[in-house]
């Protein structure tokens, strides 16, 4: 039977306190005990259903985790005060001192910063590799390697993993393969194609409206367990929780998460499209031309699309920033990082949020600086954004009016 993670996440039923139709926000940093024996029974980690402090769980916190894991189909899920720290706990739990991590060389910059200039510090190294091409990754690996890293779409580069083989070499290594899934909820599924764990950054889709950062890591009960062990656990003792009020709105706007999919997958295949015809380089997962488009595909629940990011290159940085400079003052969308709003959002990747990777990286995979990264957004009518766009191109003679 197929994976239906809308479906999954509807089923949930969870009542307030009163009857309400949303679950009562939990309030509280602690909670009380009727018996010292319980108290002790729940810091040891054997008193289900019971509640100790806020940074290890609280009754808001699980009830956005369960719904996060009913949508990627895992046992359970942790959330995070932002999408950094899901990754990091996540990372710092499963490697130790000496062992070792093949990463995808285009991922987030904050997550390639961390691996390539933090874990060294705890004596954990990373094989940075072109993802795409699965014999690469396998030579990376070593006796030491414990972790597979991707983003199922990276960021910015919008290169596809391919989630089942990166799986078969996982599981033929004994290796924990954990993805980014960020920039394609509900379009895929990475657990059910053998992902073990997968992360996400609520801040960008899940939530949707650009008001706060969250995270979270969703896997099995045993790794959740582990997260939040008092003793040991990289969740539980770096203390990257986040808030109750925050996991409630959370919840509330990821009730909605399958139709704003639909219409920022809709928008953003129309528009590149539309980009490519003109004859700019456009990279989109939905378009033919794009070299994973027959794998993302194969992998995607086909109902949410092919996601709401693309990419064109506009051949220089200052052209760039002319035309998101323009485009924001024509009120097109806004020129900032992140992604997953209503309202479209652009930035220059080389510049702004992968200023991490070196410029020699950057180069060689790929990452121009005339590169655009686009979130598009929510546009009821994305006919006319698109004869907008394509004026302020025009205009800065980024496309020629013979082109068109
Ligand atoms: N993963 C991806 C793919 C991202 O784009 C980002 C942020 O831009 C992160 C993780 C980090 O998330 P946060 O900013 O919520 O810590």
């Amino acid at each position: 039977m197929k994976f239906k993670p809308a479906n999954n996440i509807q089923d949930l039923q969870y009542f307030g306190e009163f009857g309400g139709v949303n679950p009562s926000i939990s309030d509280s940093s602690t909670y009380t005990f009727l018996s010292a024996k319980t108290m002790f029974d729940t810091f040891e980690g054997n008193a289900d259903g019971c509640y100790l402090y806020s940074r290890h769980s609280s009754p808001s916190n699980l009830y956005l985790g369960e719904a996060l894991a009913a949508m990627e189909g895992t046992e359970t899920a942790t959330v995070t005060a932002s999408g950094m720290g899901a990754i990091t706990p996540v990372l710092l739990q499963l490697c130790d001192t000496g062992e070792h991590i093949v990463s995808s060389r285009t991922i987030y910059g904050g997550t390639y910063a961390f691996l390539k200039n933090f874990t060294p510090r705890l004596g954990i190294e990373t094989t940075f590799v072109d993802i795409t091409k699965l014999d690469v990754v396998e030579a990376a690996i070593t006796p030491k390697t414990k972790i597979l890293y991707c983003e199922s779409v990276s960021n910015p580069l919008l290169e596809v993993a391919d989630i089942r083989g990166l799986a078969e070499l996982a599981k033929k290594h004994n290796l924990k393969l954990v993805v980014d899934n960020t920039f394609s909820p509900l379009s895929i599924s990475p657990v059910k194609l053998g992902a073990d764990i997968v992360v996400h950054s609520l801040t960008k889709f899940i939530n949707g409206s650009s008001d706060t950062v969250g995270g979270v890591v969703c896997g099995s009960q045993e790794l959740i367990d582990d997260l939040r062990n008092v003793n040991d656990g990289a969740a539980m003792l770096l203390g990257s929780t986040m808030d109750s009020l925050r996991s409630a709105s959370v919840l509330k706007n990821l009730r909605t998460l399958h139709i704003r999919m639909q219409q920022h997958s809709h928008n953003a295949a129309y528009l590149a499209e539309k980009f490519e015809n003109d004859g700019l380089k456009t990279v989109y997962p939905g378009l033919k031309s794009h070299p994973s488009h027959e794998l993302f595909k194969s992998m995607m629940n086909e109902k949410y699309g092919y996601g709401g990011m693309m990419t064109i290159d506009v051949g220089s940085l200052d052209k760039a920033n002319a035309l998101m400079e323009l485009m924001q003052e024509r009120n097109l969308g806004y020129l900032a990082v992140s992604l997953g709003f209503y309202k479209t959002l652009f930035s220059a990747p080389g510049s702004s949020t992968s200023s991490e990777i070196p410029e020699d990286e950057q180069e060689a995979m790929g990452l121009s600086d005339g590169l655009i990264r686009f979130s598009i957004g929510l546009d009821a009518d994305i006919e006319r954004t698109y004869e907008m766009m394509k004026a302020c191109m025009l205009e800065l003679n980024i496309l020629e009016a013979q082109m068109v």
